[in-house]
């Protein structure tokens, strides 16, 4: 590397794409830029990425250097002590680099740009994952919204539009490190273990991919979406989550296509219903912004005081998808094989855990964000609150959802249960997600022993509803 003209060094972080990708698009303009990736996996970082996470970054990061011909710089460490070292060895006139909303990224930015000003480096920062910054969205007093609606109708859509996207740079000129940079096998992603073969089979991975899918999408599924979103047997949602987690896409490109789309098809209602879940997108992050300890503690504290159980054998069959509830242990297991499941399954899987087994929302927090492939701080945290009734907004205490009759309505033919559940595909409808309702000769017809090819129920649903309902309310008295 070593030019004797000062240098853009361009800090990749969640925005793994070259279009629509503000920091980059200004860096390119400066002219030479060094294009890096800091993986900071240090024993500091509170929230060390999942594994399903690390599968997903590895084989972004790699499409993401294939777009910048080879000349991705990829490294490991302090970024802060990275930064400095690669400005020093380097004629590095200025370091750029998308924000992003998690709290110990924005507190370690602030370090950095302090130490780079110090070195007359120039540092700029720019908002490419969010459409509305969650600094400027504030009710009339001047206080933050906690309530969903009036975030999103009053203070996004009231506010001045999102940016519109922008088009890759034009010239894109990239430096090589030669020195320091290590290989992309050197960051350890991948697990000793192949388990995350059965993801391999279900993602395409990159910028490319993101929006091959965004415009499938837009093509065949928002017709119906308002609706359809609902079933989890059905296509009709977008599958975007994990690229727009690693910024492979934006949500500006997301959010101006589908208004295209929609005006011309005259899909409004479609449309303005999945612009509103990218909408929860953002109050997600606006809540993390402004309530930063949100993934480690109750939005209301009152639930600080909440009796949880302590119980590692429930927590297990939870994980394991082997509660004894069909639509439960479909979204446990999709989970696993996938990556992802369904927001309808996670609605029911989450309130089954808090709810029926009543175990601390944090455990379910923990092994989503370790199986996810678009696990995101903001998004699981707020939605997790959301579940156990503690967070912003939150579903109210007595909305306990049934299992049973979730799954006899959204998956009324059974096709998402007995994918995950091949151990009961020949169960009729009428009792697949009631097994043990089911007769003798049902069972044996159906080849299914309770108790052995498939586990009895792991707690009642008529005496666990109770026995939530009783210590909530005990807590709403507090
Ligand atoms: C317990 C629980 C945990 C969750 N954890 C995560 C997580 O770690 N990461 C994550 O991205 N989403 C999370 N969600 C939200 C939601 O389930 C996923 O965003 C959605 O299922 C992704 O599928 P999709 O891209 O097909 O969604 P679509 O229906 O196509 O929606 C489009 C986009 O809108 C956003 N979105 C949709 N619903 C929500 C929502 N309820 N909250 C926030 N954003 C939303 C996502 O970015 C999504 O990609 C969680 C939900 C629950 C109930």
């Amino acid at each position: 590397m070593r030019s004797s003209h000062k240098i853009t060094l361009f800090w990749f972080r969640e925005d793994l794409r070259l279009s629509d990708n503000p920091g980059l698009f200004e860096a390119a303009k400066n002219g030479s830029v060094l294009p890096i990736y800091i993986l900071e996996d240090t024993p500091s970082i509170s929230f060390k990425m999942g594994s399903a996470s690390r599968w997903w970054l590895d084989h972004s990061l790699r499409m993401l250097n294939k777009s910048l011909e080879g000349k991705l710089n990829v490294y490991k460490g302090c970024s802060k002590e990275i930064l400095l070292k690669l400005s020093q060895e380097n004629q590095v006139g200025a370091v750029y680099w998308n924000t992003s909303y998690t709290p110990w990224h924005l507190e370690n930015d602030d370090e950095i740009k302090a130490v780079l000003a110090k070195k007359g480096i120039e540092c700029k920062s720019f908002n490419a994952s969010l459409l509305w910054d969650p600094s400027k969205i504030l009710k009339k007093d001047g206080s933050y919204y906690k309530v969903f609606t009036p975030f999103y109708r009053n203070g996004c859509l009231q506010a001045s539009p999102p940016r519109t996207p922008l088009p890759k740079p034009d010239r894109l000129s990239c430096i090589k490190d030669e020195y320091n940079q290590i290989g992309f096998s050197d960051l350890n992603l991948l697990p000793d273990k192949n388990w995350y073969l059965s993801l391999e089979s279900c993602w395409e991975v990159g910028e490319k991919a993101a929006q091959k899918k965004r415009d499938i999408f837009l093509d065949q599924h928002l017709k119906g979406y308002k609706e359809g979103r609902n079933y989890p047997s059905l296509s009709h949602t977008s599958r975007l989550s994990p690229h727009l987690h690693f910024g492979e896409i934006s949500p500006n490109q997301i959010w101006y296509a589908v208004q295209e789309k929609a005006i011309i098809h005259g899909l409004d209602n479609d449309m303005d219903c999945f612009l509103s879940e990218l909408g929860w997108r953002e109050f997600s992050y606006y809540l993390l912004y402004h309530f930063p300890e949100l993934p480690r503690q109750n939005f209301q504290s009152k639930f600080n005081a909440f009796p949880w159980e302590d119980n590692v054998l429930l927590l297990k069959a939870w994980q394991k998808g082997q509660t004894g509830y069909p639509i439960v242990d479909a979204g446990m297991r999709e989970l696993w094989q996938t990556g992802y499941m369904h927001n309808r399954v996670r609605m029911i899987v989450g309130s089954f855990l808090v709810k029926n087994l009543l175990l601390n929302w944090q455990y379910g927090e923990n092994w989503f964000w370790e199986c996810l492939v678009d696990a995101d701080l903001a998004s699981n945290s707020a939605s997790w609150q959301w579940i156990a009734g503690s967070g912003a907004d939150a579903a109210p205490y007595f909305r306990v959802f049934n299992p049973v009759l979730q799954g006899e309505k959204f998956d009324s033919q059974g096709e998402y249960t007995r994918r995950y559940i091949p151990e009961l595909s020949q169960l009729p409808n009428q009792y697949l997600f009631k097994p043990w309702e089911a007769p003798e000769d049902v069972l044996k017809v159906a080849k299914v022993v309770l108790g052995q090819t498939y586990p009895h129920p792991i707690v009642s649903l008529r005496k666990s509803r109770e026995r939530a309902l009783e210590s909530y309310r005990r807590l709403s008295r507090v």
